[in-house]
């Protein structure tokens, strides 16, 4: 990651620190679900099914595993991957070409097959990645159309429409009863890995890639990286299902590898519910098994297929979750609450208040749209410590200026440096990096998780010195960070919860928890009642308090003439004053923009009392 990380001034405390009192949980859930694995393998280790049941549960059992591989890319960075039967095929076919015309052994010809699926799936990843929603879609369909024309036209290799007969499984799992123990063992150790997957840090980047990318990026996250390591990993899973699949049958051919089998994975996947990989588990089973229960009806022409989707759809229709992710939220609410830890630590910000180098430099900065010069050559400095206000009408820029300073827009022209440095080309993730936190207008909060995950991924921030990657220290230090805004008692609490000035505060405190060098805070008093315009005030004021330079836009002049010491202002997108906070406020074209030709004309002392709280 970039960004160098500031040193520790010797007299902090060690805020990432576990804390002494949180006893290590014993890990039930793991413990829970070894027993059930073990239980299942051990069932499938020697359970006397009948060849035709053991063709099914093999074909279940890979499937299950391609489709987990689903979860990961569309269900936790949700991404859309429509070649998922692609990958599996991958994987497949170097099982069988490796064992039947290379004559290798099964052990090697599975790594190829990963590799190469894994390192298609980057490939793909990393060339489409950058485009969104429909053209991603687009794009795979496309892959799995070329892939499937490779595997029936490249006949010398692939053997073309006739497929691969006499795939070797390996010597030790020669019969269906161990092949079927060892499919249902690797699906265990997968659904366990992926489980675990979103309380890890590239996990959790996923989920906010998800959830939000904008704010995915201001809090640090590389969105590109995380979404082609998501699409890596599925394609891997895929391609593992797959290798493990060719052996289950022992033939194999393209049709099985085609676009429609992506579209099964797909509906598997939504099904069960894309959320988990338990959920892809019972929607694979589902779907294969649901055939096999409904074979009776084949008799009638058409009334299979007609159950078969009314099932489908009505569970989609009810279940919009999948079927886990509904069972998921049932399981959820009886569940009880975590009682809130001891108190949380104080929280710590590493400021160099005695460095006298501004925080940032902005020089002659401009942002057209097309001819809208929403933002014109716009300069000024923010000093170290202390809240520094960007203020002018609605319209005048002030966004607009905060977004081509976060990397979310590229600057028509102009320079950014913070702390010295020039930031102006980078992107979004790497000046979070160098120390830039921010909050949004519009809140941009991770819809899916609780307060507490929020908080977590913003202490996460690359470059920040005072923790890393630990979960106990990323969690107590978002718990400090939640307590200084006042929350920490509710940070388990899922987002949703909470009402909107919370949420901001919520935000806040994600941006506080990454130990900025500089905040910009986008209308933090926006939507605020009265109490919570106080309460705002003195959270402010105690952020500055810790030596934290602050770049607030707010629309809200008490508020802002309470705690700006330096104002700049601007209006058409030009900076029209810039200087100490009562000197700003009384300069004419100030009062012109800000109140209209009226109050120009009258005196000075009465844009105060206009100002002052009802
Ligand atoms: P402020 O935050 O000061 O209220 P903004 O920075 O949001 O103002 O907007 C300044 C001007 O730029 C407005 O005229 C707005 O319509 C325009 N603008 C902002 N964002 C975009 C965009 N993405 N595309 C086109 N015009 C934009
Ligand atoms: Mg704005």
């Amino acid at each position: 990651m970039t960004g160098s990380p500031r040193p520790l001034p010797a007299s902090a405390p060690a805020a990432g620190a576990p804390t002494p009192a949180a006893p290590r949980r014993l890990p039930v859930g793991s413990l829970l679900y070894a027993l059930a694995a073990a239980g299942t393998v051990a069932l499938a280790a020697t359970t006397p099914f009948s060849g035709y049941a053991f063709n099914i549960l093999m074909q279940a059992a890979t499937y299950a595993i391609a489709v987990i591989g689903l979860t990961v890319v569309l269900g936790l960075c949700g991404q859309i991957n429509l070649a998922q039967a692609g990958f599996f095929g991958i994987g497949a076919y170097a099982v069988g070409l490796g064992t039947v015309d290379w004559g290798l052994s099964f052990w090697l010809c599975l790594p190829v097959g990963l590799v190469l699926a894994l390192v298609l799936g980057a490939g793909l990843g990393a060339s489409t990645l950058r485009l969104g929603g429909h053209y991603l879609a687009m794009v795979t369909i496309s892959f799995q159309q070329i892939l499937t024309l490779v595997l029936i036209n490249w006949i010398p290799v692939t053997h073309g429409p006739d497929g691969v007969p006499r795939i070797q499984r390996p010597t030790l799992f020669a019969d269906s009863q161990s092949y079927l123990a060892l499919c249902v063992f690797v699906l265990a150790v997968v659904g366990y890995l992926v489980w675990h997957l979103p309380r890890t840090r590239l996990g959790r980047a996923m989920r906010a890639v998800r959830d939000n990318e904008l704010a995915a990026g201001v809090t640090g996250i590389d969105i590109y990286r995380t979404k082609v390591a998501a699409f890596a990993l599925g394609a891997l899973l895929a391609g593992l299902g797959g290798a493990l699949f060719a052996g289950s049958f022992t033939y194999i051919s393209p049709d099985q590898f085609s676009f429609a089998e992506s579209i099964v994975f797909l509906t598997m996947a939504l099904l069960g519910g894309v959320g988990s990989p338990v959920g892809a588990v019972i929607g694979t089973g589902l779907l294969i098994l649901i055939p096999e229960w409904l074979r009776f009806l084949k008799e009638i022409p058409g009334l299979y297929l007609a159950i078969y989707g009314l099932a489908v759809i009505l569970i989609v229709v009810f279940m919009p979750e999948g079927i886990w992710g509904f069972l998921g939220d049932q399981v959820r609410r009886l569940r009880p609450r975590r009682p809130a830890p001891a108190r949380a630590q104080d929280l710590v910000l590493t400021q160099e208040a005695a460095s006298p180098a501004p925080v940032l430099e902005v020089e002659a900065l401009s942002k057209h749209f097309g001819g809208l010069k929403a933002v014109d050559e716009v300069s000024f400095t923010v000093a170290r410590g202390g809240i520094h206000a960007l203020i002018g009408p609605n319209g005048s820029g002030k966004t607009t200026t905060l977004n081509v300073l976060s990397g979310l827009y590229t600057p028509t022209g102009g320079r950014v440096r913070l702390d010295g440095r020039d930031i102006t080309r980078l992107a979004p993730h790497q000046r979070a990096a160098s120390g830039l936190g921010r909050t949004f207008q519009n809140i941009r909060l991770f819809r899916s998780m609780s307060a507490l995950e929020n908080v977590v991924i913003g202490a996460e921030r690359p470059g920040n010195p005072l923790v890393g990657h630990q979960r106990a220290a990323l969690e107590a230090r978002a718990r400090a960070a939640l307590a200084f805004v006042g929350l920490e008692a509710r940070a388990d609490e899922p987002v949703s919860a909470f009402s909107y000035g919370h949420q901001r505060l919520i935000e806040i405190a994600r941006a506080l928890a990454g130990n900025p060098v500089l905040l910009l805070l986008d209308e933090p008093a926006a939507g605020l009642n009265s109490s919570e315009k106080v309460a705002l005030t003195g959270l402010l004021r105690r952020m500055a308090a810790k030596g934290l330079t602050i770049l607030i836009i707010d629309h809200d002049m008490t508020l802002v003439s309470d705690v700006a010491s330096h104002i700049t202002v601007l209006n058409f997108g030009r900076r029209i004053a810039d200087g100490v906070t009562a000197t700003v406020l009384r300069e004419p074209a100030v009062i012109e923009a800000y109140l209209g030709q009226e109050a120009a004309e009258g005196p000075a002392v009465g844009l105060k009392s206009d100002l002052a709280p009802a």
